[in-house]
């Protein structure tokens, strides 16, 4: 894997796609990030979908696999690379890092302002687009695998300080990248609706006695985290070194971990997090890949004086060097009365993907080091993304809580207010929760993740 940025992040390069040299746009032909849609063939019983590859370039989907199918890239591309196109969505390039920077190659050549090209090329040009807005996009990879972890050290501190102000992070946290395995099954592509989850309670504090209750969960949060896609995997038995994890990861993606907080009070003791997460997770629907990446990264976050160094085994002066990444991170909440009444969202926090404690590689190479076989296609999250200020915490569980007063216990939470008059401390029916993630830097193109969105209805009766 290389770090370094290359020619294809030079920021003069423009696309003849009018709207990927927008200043604003997220996805500038030096971004290209990866997604699949879905194309529908035939006719009543014969109607069948499948998902083709494509990239984002301006407010269009460029269809890669029609390129495939129109003999261009047999044309233009390395003969292994057509031959890994034919896999469905994204697998055959996944495994090389070498394969997807060799598409990013061909793809500029075939969106670069000023290619040439003949009428067979202008009418290829105009048949490979199509408006985002009108393009249903699934998952860019079937996901077999996901994994959650806890990689922010102020996430940590400041949930850890609910429930033990003393000593707000446990003993292990600087040792060990603490994680918990997820349900792939409940990944949904952004613009998912969420149905708010039922779920067992536990008894009320003012009648401890009176047992735990089952119904639509009162405290539903959501967690703003930053997701990897393996690119390839390991075998069963096989540690992943450090010095080679950044060879095993595809790019970057954007993860809703919704959470109900009151079913997660209750059940989480002593195995950890289970119904109170699994019922819903939603990711932005294209992989960044890590060459887009490029010029984004940065050191990883140093450790302050005192803190211990990681075994052995998590350690590697590249990975600390280059294992970071500069992103912001937003959240937006739009009510339902303010979609009503035409409001924009509001912005609740903005924080930077740079303040994790451990990198993707110390999690990844944590994963594999007792031999666990991760899969291409496996997603690795980060844990929610909060950072020193109070305004970039990444969770309303976070963002709400107001410490204890002075006898100890917690102060009422403190609502946010909505222009509308509303309040909230957890999300109501009918709330939209947006993500976004922006990587900027001097002298380069600004790149973004799309967004990440998700509507909460009301529980299923
Ligand atoms: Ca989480």
């Amino acid at each position: 894997m290389t770090f370094k940025p290359d020619d294809t992040h030079n920021p003069e390069l423009k696309s003849w796609v009018e709207t990927a040299n927008d200043p604003a746009t997220e996805f500038p032909i030096q971004n290209l990030p990866l997604c699949a849609f879905e194309v529908t063939h035939g006719e009543g019983e014969q109607l069948h979908s499948h998902a083709h590859p494509g990239v984002a370039i301006g407010d269009q989907i460029l269809d890669v696999g029609l390129l495939v199918e129109s003999g261009w890239m047999e044309r233009e591309a390395p003969e292994d690379l057509v031959e890994a196109l034919q896999q469905p969505y994204w697998f055959g390039l996944a495994h090389s890092p070498r394969l997807v920077h060799d598409l990013r190659v061909v793809l500029q050549k075939f969106l670069a302002d000023g290619a040439g090209g003949g009428q067979q090329i202008r009418r290829l040009r105009d048949k490979a687009l199509r408006p985002q807005s009108r393009t249903r996009l699934v998952e860019p990879l079937p996901i077999f695998n996901y994994t959650d972890f806890y990689a922010s050290i102020h996430h940590a501190t400041t949930v850890g300080a609910m429930f033990r102000p003393d000593n707000p992070l446990l003993p292990n946290y600087k040792h060990v990248p603490i994680g918990y395995h997820g349900r792939a099954s409940s990944i949904v592509v952004s613009g998912s609706p969420i149905t708010r989850p039922k779920g067992q309670q536990s008894p009320p504090e003012t009648d401890p006695g009176s047992g735990p209750v089952f119904g639509p969960c009162k405290l539903l949060d959501y967690e703003l985290e930053v997701g990897m896609y393996i690119a390839r995997g390991n075998e069963l038995g096989e540690p992943v070194p450090i010095g080679l994890a950044h060879d095993y990861m595809l790019g970057l993606c954007l993860v809703n971990d919704w959470s109900a907080r009151d079913i997660q009070k209750w059940e989480y003791q002593p195995l950890g997090p289970f119904l109170a997460k699994n019922f819903a997770t939603t990711i932005s629907p294209y992989i960044v890949t890590m060459d887009a990446l490029a010029p984004f990264r940065r050191g990883a976050m140093e450790r302050p004086a005192g803190d211990p160094r990681p075994l052995p085994y998590l350690w590697d002066d590249q990975d600390q060097k280059h294992g970071g990444f500069e992103i912001t991170l937003e959240v937006y909440l739009q009510s339902a009365q303010m979609a009503e009444k035409q409001m924009a969202p509001v912005r609740l926090s903005r924080g930077s993907f740079r303040d994790m404690y451990w990198t993707f590689g110390q999690m990844l190479t944590h994963h594999a080091s007792n031999g666990c076989n991760l899969r291409a296609g496996d997603l690795l999250a980060s844990g929610t993304v909060s950072g020193k200020e109070s305004d970039s915490r990444g969770c309303l569980l976070e963002l709400t809580w107001d410490g204890a007063g002075a006898d100890g216990k917690p102060r009422p939470r403190r609502p946010i207010q909505l222009p509308t008059g509303e309040t909230r401390t957890f999300l109501a029916d009918g709330d939209t929760v947006v993500f976004k993630g922006i990587c900027e830097r001097e002298g380069y193109r600004t790149i973004g993740f799309g967004e990440c969105r998700g509507t909460i209805t009301g529980s299923r009766v």
